[in-house]
C-alpha cells in the first residue's frame, strides 16, 4: 500500500502539520515581521491554460493554490479563472474532485469499439 502511506503523508502535510517554523511543509511564506498566529501560509501558484477563449486569442487560465489562513484548522483550495474568483474548496473536496477528474479523463481515453462486421 505504498499509494496509500503516499496520499497519506499529502494528506497530512496539507491538513497543516507544521515543520519546526511553526509553518506547514508546503509553505513558502518568509513571514518576516509576522506574529506566528496571524500568518497565512501559502504555496506556489499554479496554474492551467484552458482551451476557452471567451475573446478572440486571449487565452483563459484556471490559478489553484493551497492557503491556511490564521485561527483556520485546515487549509483550503482556491481556484480563480483569470482574476474572477471560482471556489473555495476543503482539502477533501479538492481530492475528491481530482479523482472524478481524472476518471472522467480516463474514461474519454477509451477508444470506442470497432462494430463487427456480423453487425454491419
Ligand atoms: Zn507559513
Amino acid at each position: 500500500m505504498i499509494g496509500h502511506d503516499v496520499i497519506t503523508e499529502a494528506g497530512n502535510a496539507a491538513i497543516g502539520n507544521a515543520n519546526t517554523n511553526g509553518c506547514p511543509v508546503w509553505c513558502i511564506e518568509a513571514h518576516i515581521d509576522e506574529h506566528p498566529d496571524e500568518r497565512t501560509h501559502s504555496t506556489w501558484i499554479q496554474a492551467v491554460d484552458l482551451s476557452a477563449l471567451p475573446l478572440p486569442g486571449l487565452l483563459q487560465r484556471l490559478w489553484l493554490d493551497l492557503l491556511l489562513e490564521p485561527r483556520k484548522d485546515e487549509p483550503c483550495i482556491r481556484l480563480h479563472i483569470d482574476d474572477s474568483f471560482v471556489a473555495e474548496l476543503t482539502v477533501a473536496e479538492a481530492r475528491d474532485i481530482g479523482i472524478r477528474l481524472i476518471g472522467l479523463a480516463t474514461l474519454a481515453d477509451i477508444e470506442a469499439p470497432v462494430p463487427s462486421p456480423a453487425r454491419l
